[in-house]
């Protein structure tokens, strides 16, 4: 270790120029990390192989090494013993408390990412330290929220047996972002369904008295577009202990906007549309009901960040699902990976100069790669896949 780090540098910056250096919203990976170069290594264009030997004259990275070489730790772990172990750190703990000791933790680690260091002298470049990172991403299938004003959010498989709450399957509009209750309502019913099983199977096979529900406001009510005479859009008091309707509002009742839209079908039969109420779009579903392709997406979208320089082979990913789509998209990615993938389609995207729709981006993304690759590596079978694989993940593309 001491051969490997000197401790030649052992101020910290400024407290307030480590403030600076979050991650903001407005940032890309660029603009961080030019930042971080800046405020802790004093130059904002410094090379990867530079600030690898910048890093290494650190005594705070040494700190970190020692305490990291005695096992693993989590975040918190590392920084109490940095705080009992190394005087600079804990004299910034003592000036900045937690929140500034955190930010120097990420620092940190995204500098390390960021330094490279040359292979035995040779012109091939590699990490100067290598670092794993684990993402744990939790499916929301099961999710429910109470009735209730405040939002309040429940897993359907933890609701008490005297729950003395209700809690309703949720929607959401993947084009606007709305968001409100699942129920039905039967001609019949003096009240809103309340069952999730019964609310889930009637929303899967679009059930005509299928309604969204949420907080009464003017932002909730359904836009001009979407009223129709095949069309609700009401206001209701509804009691929040059993869901039904009554004349007037006290204490025990919510005021909410129901919104519904029926269509019809080919043989004349109503169903219930998927359109939603606040932008029109036919882009409402149900929160944890398509978590497979939202998985499947993210999973794809952590392949492809910007955060990640090696090649597509060099890669993993280690995944843990009980979903059987899931399964059956990943492993049709992991066919596709040496033709087609969604980089590949970040890499087409990045060439446009103007919004596309989805059939021009497919016909765009082949001829872009068509001419880029030789015709014999485009093995057509494998083509023919990954035009069923974009159509199929028409979401991947908007993502992007
Ligand atoms: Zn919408």
């Amino acid at each position: 270790m001491s051969e490997y780090v000197t401790e030649s540098i052992t101020t910290l910056p400024d407290i307030k120029l480590i403030k600076s250096c979050e991650f903001g919203a407005n940032d890309t990976v660029n603009s961080y990390m030019r930042r971080l170069c800046k405020v802790w290594l004093k130059n904002s264009n410094i090379s990867p192989v530079e600030a690898g030997t910048y890093l290494r004259s650190m005594s705070i990275i040494k700190s970190v090494l020692d305490i990291l070489s005695q096992g693993i730790l989590s975040l918190e772990g590392v920084q109490k013993k940095l705080i009992d172990q190394d005087v600079t750190f804990r004299r910034l703990y003592l000036d900045g408390g937690d929140k500034v000791c955190s930010i120097v933790l990420e620092n940190l680690l995204a500098l390390i990412t960021y330094s490279k260091r040359p292979l035995n002298n040779s012109e091939k470049l590699i990490p100067m330290l290598y670092l794993q990172v684990q993402l744990w991403q939790r499916e929301l299938s099961g999710i429910l929220r109470y009735f209730q004003k405040d939002p309040e959010f429940a897993w359907r498989h933890s609701l008490k047996k005297d729950e003395d709450r209700i809690a309703l399957p949720m929607y959401f509009c993947r084009e606007c972002g709305a968001s409100g209750w699942l129920s039905r309502r039967l001609a019949t019913d003096d009240s809103y369904c309340s069952d999730i099983s019964t609310i889930n199977k009637a929303f899967m096979d679009r059930e005509k008295k299928m309604v969204l529900l949420n907080i009464e406001s003017k932002n909730h009510e359904a836009v001009d577009e979407y009223v129709n005479e095949n069309a609700i859009n009401v206001t209701h008091h509804v009691s929040i202990k059993n869901l039904r309707e009554m004349s007037e509002s006290d204490s025990d009742t919510l005021r909410v906007r129901v919104c519904s839209r029926m269509t019809s079908t080919r043989n004349g039969n109503q169903r219930f549309t998927t359109v939603c109420p606040e932008c029109n779009s036919d882009a409402i579903c149900k929160i944890g009901g398509r978590t497979f392709t939202l998985s499947s997406v993210a999973i794809s979208q952590v392949l492809s960040s910007d955060f990640d320089h090696a090649e597509e082979k060099d890669r993993k990913i280690l995944v843990f699902t009980n979903s059987v789509q899931l399964i059956r998209q990943l492993s049709m990615k992991q066919e596709l990976s040496d033709f087609f993938s969604v980089k590949s389609m970040q890499q087409y995207i990045n060439s446009l100069d103007k919004p596309v729709n989805v059939a021009a981006l497919q016909e765009g993304f082949k001829i872009y790669w068509k001419e880029k690759l030789s015709e014999d590596n485009v093995q057509h079978h494998k083509r023919d896949k990954a035009k069923e694989w974009i159509s199929r993940k028409r979401r991947v593309n908007l993502c992007c």
